[in-house]
């Protein structure tokens, strides 16, 4: 303030001369910020030429800065002329801030502009007091040119004006009043959503709320409101302004992303976004050593969270989100202001109102906001907002729940549902409300009564619930089931009033559990039954066998042969392909009584009730062989499989459904061993193949040195006369410890395990024996003798020798020696077999079909096989079923034109072999005729004969 004129010197105006501003009366602002000449670096002192007076003498002026006070170093230099005859006084106006040119990076924050001003003639002027800018009253006489030295506080001088006092009065005026308005609604905004954050407490209006506040706090400072509540040193005023543009750059920035629900798109979102705002938070501690640098680093921020919001929205709302859509109209705005400040700040917008207009669109902005973040707070409904009844909140729930309430008025009976439960059958509307009789209509027949007896019972009772799960019948036809929950309210009398509860759609729950039920039973995929409901069924059909005779259920286990490689060359899907096939043909060929089942991968099991009769069953049992054997195309191939099939009939003294699956599975196995596609009924002697069986076939290997092993001998008796032509050979094993074992347990273990051929030629050797001696002694020169033979034996080249030694050593009667085989040995291998018949026949070996009847059954290819016995199997020829004899008669005239010799087995009684006799059989095996025996009891037997 106290500079002072130290020096007057006289010469002509230098070029630098300042140039005069002419002032008149009616001027109120003057525009001074052009006409300055700044001058930087001067040091406590500058020398100024004056500009050139009335008198036209340009003087050079020395001023002092303040001894008090550190001088900047920078001055300015004006000049003023009154041309007029009047003294004129006016102010010169220096404003703290501008936003206009503030810059955008490293920004002019503001700051005192002038320290003092001191005239080319006069004293210094004289400060007025203003809380934002330095004004000086400085009064101009009339003629006279004024030359004005300021001292600068800060390097620029963003503006200066000369303005006449009353005017400049009446503007600050205005401007207070447009700020105060501005200041007013922003407080109450900020204050409005804050409470409304207490009161509903979504993070929305948090958010919102804290852009409220710092755009309260930004025109605040900006309007020198600020001052008023803090006492702000002139320094200090920087580190405000720059404080609310971060605290301005941070609630846009949180604001976008808790109203887009960024979070929730991605989690690269929040870190982002968290780390951003702690960088604008540490913002806020730089804001108070360099505000500029911070103010520069939030108007960046700023910008940016501008631009990243306009992507984020545009993208946002091409996936229609909702939220992204109402923002776009604030945005807009934003996007708008933010240009608008960035042209005020670099220049290109220069006016004295932008920078209040520029505060008044922040104000704007958060009204916007607030109305955007308020209709999504209000969006649904009233009810969102504030606390409601428990009653409420119960009729609410009901609704969310979708349940029907199902309302009857007992003295009235009247059933109301809400909504109306007529809209969901189909039915006409109202059409169920009314007394509760008009249920019983729609109802199923089968929930009718319990539905009546309920009601009826808590009416009677006063007490109790309703848990009723009942059809109700819809216009289409189909039931929907429905489950009710009520209970009675009881009056004051004590009688109910009312039954209320609610109707609860099951359908899909009920469907769910019907096909739980079924996948739980079927396999899925073929839909066939699965083990345990075929179990189950197996169990029935027993248990209605024991009463009804005429019913003897038959149970397959059909397997197919090597699937695992079908599945392996093909795939799996393939190979699931081919077994619904399998499953459709075997399904095409079953009755309505019998059941098929998948019991497991590529196991079928199957009860046939429809047939009884052994031929029947049999016949079936081919026709499920072949219907497997067809061959089945996939993808352009045709793939041939085969089965193994076990079979087992039911009988009285069958244990249980569990066990006949098991038997049927030991004869599958079976007819596996035999190289499978074969039908094998089931044998007892299967059993002993799995479970100690490694111990009998160690015994067996000792049995035929201990001598355990011997042969019985059955007689095979001459229908014409009685007498005995032969004897079947049959093994006997006597086991030290487990007492006799059945051929039909042991033998099948000697085949398995190979020991059937020493067994075999045993058997062979000491029939040969047995029979050359009574051919001997007994003179029976035509005794025969017949042997069995399995399978093993038959493919083994060593047989041929074997027998050829056997005939050297015992010379008995040239085809007294037979050997018995079965169909299914033959048909095994039938090349090899025909082959090895024909050379064991021309050795001079008898060869006898055993079992007819219960294989192929075919005499036409017998004729391929050089043999010239048949025995019919027992199951052929005991009973008496009406179609026996002709089947009987049959087989004997065929036996007698391909001149085979017939045994009958299994005769039970006389009069059945007075029958085969007169059929032209010739001989007979049974235990009627003849239990088998040792070999001396044969012989005391044929000794008695022959004495007769
Ligand atoms: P198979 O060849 O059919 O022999 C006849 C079986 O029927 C014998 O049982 C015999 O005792 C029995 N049988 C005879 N008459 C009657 C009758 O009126 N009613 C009934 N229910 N059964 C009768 P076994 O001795 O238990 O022999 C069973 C099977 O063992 C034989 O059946 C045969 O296949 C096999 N087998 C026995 N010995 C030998 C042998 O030395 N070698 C071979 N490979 N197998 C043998
Ligand atoms: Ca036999
Ligand atoms: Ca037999």
């Amino acid at each position: 303030m106290f500079a002072f004129l130290a020096a007057l010197f006289q010469f002509t105006a230098p070029a630098s001369a300042v140039e005069p501003i002419k002032i008149s009366k009616e001027d109120t602002a003057l525009d001074l910020t052009g006409a300055v000449q700044i001058m930087h670096d001067q040091g406590d002192s500058v020398q100024v030429s004056t500009a050139p007076g009335a008198d036209g003498i340009v003087r050079r002026i020395e001023v002092q800065a303040d001894k008090n006070k550190r001088s900047s170093g920078n001055w300015a230099a004006f000049a003023i002329a009154n041309p007029t005859d009047e003294q004129i006084d006016r102010l010169i106006v220096a404003p703290h801030y501008r936003l206009v040119k503030s810059g955008f990076v490293w920004p002019d924050l503001g700051s005192q502009r002038i320290s003092s001003i001191t005239p080319s003639e006069g004293f210094a002027l004289d400060r007025q007091v203003s809380p934002d800018a330095d004004v000086f009253l400085i009064t101009i006489n009339p003629g006279s040119v004024i030359t004005l030295v300021a001292e600068m506080a800060s390097p620029n001088l963003p503006q200066l004006y000369l303005w006449e006092p009353d005017a400049y009065k009446d503007t600050i005026n205005a401007y207070t009043l447009y700020r105060g308005i501005l200041l007013g609604i922003s407080g109450l905004l900020a204050l409005f959503l804050t409470i409304l954050f207490v009161v509903r407490g979504t993070s929305l209006f948090p958010a919102a709320a804290a852009l409220a506040w710092a755009v309260l706090a930004y025109i605040c400072v900006d309007f020198g409101f600020w001052n008023k509540l803090i006492a702000i040193t002139p320094g200090n005023e920087q580190m405000w302004r720059a404080g609310t543009e971060v605290a301005l750059a941070a609630s846009f920035l949180i604001f976008l992303f808790t109203y887009l629900n960024l979070n929730r798109w991605h989690d690269h979102f929040s870190y982002g976004a968290v780390a951003w705002v702690l960088g604008l938070m540490m913002l806020s501690g730089v804001a108070i050593f360099d505000p500029p640098v911070a103010a520069g680093i939030a108007r960046i921020s700023f910008a940016l969270t501008v631009i990243c919001g306009i992507v984020i929205i545009g993208i946002l709302s091409l996936r229609s989100y909702d939220r992204a859509i109402m923002l776009i109209p604030t945005w807009l705005i934003i996007a708008i202001w933010m240009t608008g400040a960035w042209l005020t700040v670099s220049g290109r917008l220069d006016n004295d109102i932008v920078q209040p207009a520029l505060g008044g669109g922040l104000v704007l902005i958060v009204l916007l906001i607030g109305f955007t973040v308020m209709q999504h707070a209000f969006a649904g409904g009233v009810l969102r907002v504030g606390l409601f009844s428990d009653m409420e909140r119960q009729a609410l729930a009901v609704i969310g729940s979708g349940d029907i309430v199902w309302d009857w008025d007992v003295p009235r009976d009247r059933v109301v549902t809400t909504p109306d439960i007529s809209t969901y059958l189909g039915t006409a509307a109202s059409s169920l409300l009314g007394p509760v009789r008009n249920w019983l209509p729609v109802m199923h027949g089968d929930d009718r009564d319990r539905f009546r007896t309920t009601l009826d019972a808590i009416l009677e009772n006063r007490r109790g619930r309703i848990h009723q799960t009942f059809r109700l019948r819809a216009n289409d036809g189909h039931y929907h089931w429905y489950h009710l929950r009520a209970r009675p309210v009881i009056g004051s009398d004590g009688e109910i009033v009312r039954c209320v509860g609610t109707l609860n759609n099951v359908t899909e729950q009920k469907k769910a559990e019907e096909r739980l039920l079924h996948d739980a039973v079927h396999d899925n995929l073929t839909g066939l039954p699965n083990r345990e409901l075929f179990l189950d069924r197996l169990a029935n059909v027993m248990s209605m066998s024991y009463n009804e005779s005429r019913l003897k259920p038959t149970v397959f286990v059909i397997d197919i042969d090597r699937f695992k490689q079908v599945n392996d060359s093909l795939g799996m899907s393939a190979g699931d392909t081919i077994l619904l096939t399998i499953s459709r043909r075997l399904f095409r060929l079953m009755k309505p009584q019998d059941t098929l089942s998948r019991l497991s991968s590529d196991q079928f099991g199957l009860i046939l009730a429809s047939e009884s009769d052994p031929a029947k069953v049999a016949a079936f049992a081919e026709a499920l062989r072949q219907a497997i054997r067809a061959p089945i195309s996939y993808a352009k191939r045709e793939i041939v499989l085969t089965a193994s099939v076990g079979l087992l009939t039911w009988t009285a003294n069958a244990a249980n459904a569990e066990d006949m699956i098991k038997d049927a599975e030991l004869a599958m196995y079976q007819a596996k061993r035999f190289g499978g596609d074969r039908i094998e009924p089931f044998r007892p002697s299967f059993r002993a193949i799995g479970s100690d069986k490694l111990q009998l076939e160690s015994d067996l290997r000792r049995a035929i040195e201990r001598k355990e092993i011997t042969i019985a001998y059955q007689p095979i008796v001459n229908l014409q006369d009685g007498t005995i032509a032969g004897f079947e050979a049959l093994m006997r094993w006597e086991h030290p410890r487990r007492g006799p074992i059945s051929p039909s347990e042991f033998i099948p273990i000697a085949e398995n395990s190979g020991l059937i051929v020493p067994l075999g030629l045993f058997a062979m050797q000491q029939s040969a024996n047995d029979l050359f001696n009574w051919q001997e002694n007994l003179s029976r020169p035509n005794l025969f003798v017949s042997v069995n033979l399995s399978s093993t034996q038959l493919i083994r080249q060593d047989l041929l020798s074997d027998v050829r030694a056997i005939l050297s050593r015992t010379h008995v009667t040239k085809g007294t020696l037979k050997l018995e085989l079965t169909e299914s040995v033959l048909m095994e291998n039938p090349e090899q077999s025909a082959h090895m018949l024909n050379e064991l026949r021309s050795m001079g070996v008898g060869l006898s079909l055993d079992d007819f009847g219960t294989g192929y059954s075919s005499l036409s290819y017998l004729t391929r096989f050089p043999i010239d016995m048949i025995k019919i199997d027992r199951s052929f020829v005991k009973g008496d079923k009406p179609q026996k004899t002709t089947l009987l008669r049959s087989i004997i005239r065929m036996a007698q034109d391909l001149e085979l010799k017939v045994v009958a087995e299994g005769v039970e009684s006389e009069q059945d072999a007075m029958q085969l006799r007169e059929m032209g059989c010739e001989y007979v095996q049974s235990f009627l005729f003849g239990q088998p025996m040792s070999a001396d009891s044969a012989a005391q037997l044929l000794n008695g004969q022959s004495v007769e």
